[in-house]
């Protein structure tokens, strides 16, 4: 356990395996919390929130700018850290790191943008809002993008004078860690921020029914997020839930078929397809299917898979054995139950540095019937269905058919095509002509099954903060 940066020992005494899914190797061991711990954490957090609260937004601004520039200037020690735990090849972990940095400094320029307002009421004077911070919140993060949905959390929490709790994914702890110890070093006041390692049944559970927190901040699958909503309603406190996803990339017969093809290798095999806006379900006009697949499978052919740690690999090993064991039977029941062709991929690679850790080759698979799982679940890892359709109507009705709503990519060159998908594809976000690019800019989240809320973007300061009126006769 960590209050703002100082490590404590956790009640229990016991500790986890922290394991590189390149090599299986233990690579560190950190304290599995208890319910205890999670009340010393939250205590800390309550503790702090008062002076936390009253410091002005420029001063919290400044801190958290601080901790930026440190991580900007440790970015590459940080991203070899999150490469050993998170599996994923080092430029994607100096990518998230950047972005960690960017979410920071992005929330530091909001510091003084949320106030309240004037309003005249006719024949009564007028009124006037004032916006407060909640007190303690908390925030339960994935193993898939660990340091930037941190930032997500703790950036808008923070910046509007909360104080929280975090509990990282029990299998990628240790880049939390470090960059609560850097928020630390770069001067948040003991008890803003705090991180509560163990099981999530446990840490997670008693951290959302703690009864001094007041609003709960979750990413991760669907199922997790419907218990984390059912306790967080108990307790009548604000939740965001950030869920999975299945997004569907559209190509239409007059796209840039050689661009499409890069945004579905991108799309998909980015983090060893372990994205929750990861191109999942990919449908291609049948006029151009033949020429777009034969180019997709050269494609995935040329990508180098390996320890993220070496040079020159394009996507590493899933992050965890669950999530290898899944993806293997899942290719499995393809092959087994005739539920498509194998093109290409589908196999654990046996040679080299790939026989020890959790690796998967990148998988392409065509002829897929519509009620298989590989379009009905969320499929996590680098598998990709592709599916034929006729015309834009066909397309959209197959993106549509399914519970999730996160992200969804359209590809064409026409007005009319872009227009109407950006109508009538269900998802929280559109890309017209690109798959998986996020910024802290917009708003983030889904719709379905896909969550609650929205992260990012201006608004995402409102769900860190109560709104009351103020009304005078005059
Ligand atoms: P998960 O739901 O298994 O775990 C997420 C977090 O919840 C972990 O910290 C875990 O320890 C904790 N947890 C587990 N059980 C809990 C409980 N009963 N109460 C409280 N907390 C509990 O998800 P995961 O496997 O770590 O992450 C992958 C999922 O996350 C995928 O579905 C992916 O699409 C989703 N995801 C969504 C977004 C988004 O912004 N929409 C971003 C990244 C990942």
């Amino acid at each position: 356990m960590q209050i703002n940066g100082n490590a404590v020992e956790a009640h229990s005494g016991e500790f986890f395996d922290i394991i590189n899914p390149a090599t299986c190797e233990l690579i560190d061991r950190v304290p599995k919390g208890t319910e205890d711990d999670v009340e010393v954490a939250v205590e800390a957090a309550s503790s702090a929130f008062k002076g936390w609260a009253s410091a002005s937004p420029q001063q919290r601004a400044r801190i958290l700018y601080i901790a930026a520039g440190i991580v900007r200037q440790r970015k590459d020690e940080l991203a070899v850290l999150l490469t050993r735990e998170q599996g994923k090849p080092l430029a994607e972990s100096k990518n998230e790191i950047e972005g960690f940095a960017h979410v920071l400094e992005y929330y530091c320029g909001l510091a003084s943008s949320s106030h309240g307002d004037f309003v005249p009421i006719p024949q009564n004077g007028y009124a006037f809002t004032v916006k407060k911070p909640l007190g303690v919140c908390a925030a339960i993060i994935p193993w898939n993008m660990p340091a930037l949905i941190m930032a997500w959390k703790i950036g808008p929490a923070l910046i509007s004078g909360n104080t929280l709790v975090l509990k990282p994914a029990s299998n990628t702890p240790l880049t939390n860690l470090t960059l609560a110890s850097i928020l630390s070093e770069a001067g948040l006041p003991p008890g803003v921020l705090n991180i509560v390692t163990g099981p999530g049944n446990i840490v997670g559970e008693s951290l959302v029914k703690s009864p001094k927190v007041k609003k709960i901040s979750f990413t991760g699958e669907a199922r997790t997020g419907k218990r984390v909503a059912e306790l967080a309603a108990c307790g009548m406190k604000r939740v965001t839930l950030e869920l999975g996803g299945s997004d569907p990339m559209l190509v239409c017969d007059d796209a840039d078929l050689e661009a499409a093809v890069l945004g579905a290798l991108r799309g998909r095999f980015y983090n060893c397809g372990q994205t929750c806006t990861a191109v999942k379900r990919l449908f291609v006009f049948e006029t151009v299917a033949e020429k777009f697949i034969k180019k997709l499978e050269a494609g995935i052919r040329n990508l180098r898979v390996g320890n993220g740690m070496h040079e020159n690999i394009d996507m590493g090993p899933l992050n965890n054995r669950r999530q290898w064991e899944y993806i293997k039977k899942l290719v499995e029941d393809v092959e087994e139950k005739d539920e498509g062709r194998i093109v290409t991929g589908g196999r654990v690679p046996e040679n080299g540095v790939c026989s020890k850790g959790f690796f998967f080759e990148p998988t392409l698979v065509t002829d897929v019937p519509r009620e298989s799982r590989l379009l009905k679940e969320e499929v996590f890892g680098p598998v990709l269905p592709v599916v034929q359709v006729k015309d834009l109507d066909e397309a959209i009705e197959e993106a549509n058919n399914t519970c999730y709503g996160l992200g969804a990519s359209l590809w064409t060159k026409n007005l009319d095509k872009a227009h109407k998908g950006c109508e009538q594809l269900n998802a929280g976000i559109i890309w017209l002509n690109q798959h998986l690019k996020i910024a802290p800019e917009v708003p983030f989240g889904g719709t379905g099954q896909s969550g609650i809320g929205r992260e990012n973007g201006p608004d995402s300061l409102s769900e860190y903060l109560d709104l009351k009126t103020v009304m005078l006769k005059t």
